[in-house]
């Protein structure tokens, strides 16, 4: 797909240039920023853009204000922290649009940057809306999408807006999340493993469907481990299980056998009597865990074992935690394979907020190769679907 970068646009001097960006970055009760990768992950884009004289009009989204205004989610920390990155003032508009707003674009000056607030306020946000597109497009002349954790949704500033606005363009971070993942995925340096952990069974068997028949390894941890268990016979007692999906999972082992997929599962994992910091917990094998336990995580066999499957990779990537790592006695297994995939001699990619957080907890960060901005975005680039964010970039389409 033909998709332009914004170094490839000729003269940005000048231009109103609406970029958007994804600042859904965590924060404490009291509104301090408690983790801004995403923030700094967009600083290459705006500071090139600065250089260049544009006048910068950035947009992003921030939790959940479904459609409402709600100072909660006002995008003005962010803006602060921003302003911090860059090392120049970035404005915080009052709204998305309207004559206030207008008056502030129209007063920029080359090298100006404002940011507008939470798109999320207005329901057209998220509906695609293309009247409300227009109105975030506000004299916009060049529109570059640098927000990828968000790109796996139709949402206005992101799709619609594409269609009002004459020149579009991807930014760096965009680049860089395209590039490692095309590295990893399109023509990867084998064996090539997928390490996949986290609660929800459901969002990320389809990525296994497509998952197995490009891999040489799946390693399976975390809670949607146990449908897999309990898909080949364990009683995993009151371990997280999605009963629905049983059948499917057992048809991912049969294709992954056929294709002589390696396919991993924990061995061991420590079982606790509730899902507390402080539940009694204690390390069993899976063929036995007691009836009304659950397993948090996985145990120190699996982690050796999970290991072991690192050492003669090449590519890997990894997508959800091994156990309930926000809690210390079951983040052992987390780290012990944010550890291994630090050490391992490949190229290794990350995605999805809690395994950053674990990867950065266990402060191998600076080993692996690259970690995604995305969660979402990333889980339906490993499952083959094109972005809607990145289609609407297709300059083919833009007549
Ligand atoms: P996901 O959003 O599907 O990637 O899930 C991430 C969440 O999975 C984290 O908050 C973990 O605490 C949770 N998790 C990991 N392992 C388990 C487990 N064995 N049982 C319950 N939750 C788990």
């Amino acid at each position: 797909m033909p998709i332009r970068y914004i170094d490839q646009i000729k003269d940005l001097k000048n231009k109103r240039i609406f970029i958007r960006v994804d600042f859904n970055v965590p924060q404490d009760d009291k509104g301090t920023i408690t983790e801004d990768t995403r923030i700094a992950g967009a600083v290459p884009t705006i500071r090139y853009a600065v250089e260049q004289g544009a006048k910068i009009v950035l947009a992003s989204h921030l939790g959940r204000p479904k459609g409402e205004k709600n100072a909660k989610y006002t995008m003005a920390p962010a803006a602060k922290r921003l302003s911090e990155l860059l090392g120049l003032k970035v404005k915080q508009a009052p709204d998305c649009f309207g004559p206030e707003v207008s008056g502030l674009l129209d007063a920029m000056k080359p090298g100006d940057v404002v940011m507008l607030e939470n798109v999320r306020f207005y329901p057209g946000e998220e509906k695609n809306d293309m009247a409300f597109a227009k109105q975030l497009a506000n004299g916009c002349e060049i529109y570059v999408n640098d927000a990828f954790a968000v790109s796996h949704r139709a949402h206005a500033s992101v799709e619609a807006i594409t269609k009002c606005i004459p020149t579009i363009a991807a930014g760096f971070l965009m680049r860089n999340e395209m590039t490692f993942f095309d590295k990893a995925m399109r023509n990867p340096v084998r064996p090539l493993v997928a390490i996949l952990g986290g609660a929800k069974v459901s969002g990320k068997l389809e990525v296994l469907q497509t998952l197995v028949n490009k891999v040489d390894k799946v390693v399976i941890g975390g809670g949607m481990a146990f449908t897999f268990l309990k898909a080949l016979g364990y009683s995993v007692g009151k371990s997280l299980v999605e009963d629905e999906l049983i059948l499917t999972a057992k048809r991912i082992m049969d294709k992954a056998k056929k294709r002589g997929v390696s396919f991993y599962l924990p061995v061991d994992c420590v079982v606790a009597n509730a899902f507390e910091a402080t539940a009694t917990n204690f390390i069993t094998t899976v063929q036995e865990i007691p009836e009304g336990w659950m397993a948090l995580d996985i145990g120190p066999a699996s982690a050796t074992l999970f290991a072991e499957t690192l050492r003669d990779a090449k590519t890997v990537i990894w997508n959800g935690p091994m156990g309930v790592f926000e809690m210390d006695a079951f983040a052992r297994g987390t780290f012990s394979v944010a550890e291994a995939v630090g050490n391992c001699y490949a190229t290794t990619i990350i995605g999805g907020g809690d395994t950053d957080a674990a990867v950065r907890k266990a402060g191998v960060d600076s080993k692996v190769s690259y970690i995604s901005t995305g969660g979402g975005a990333f889980l339906e680039l490993l499952e083959g679907k094109i972005l809607p964010g990145v289609k609407a970039l297709d300059i083919k389409m833009k007549k």
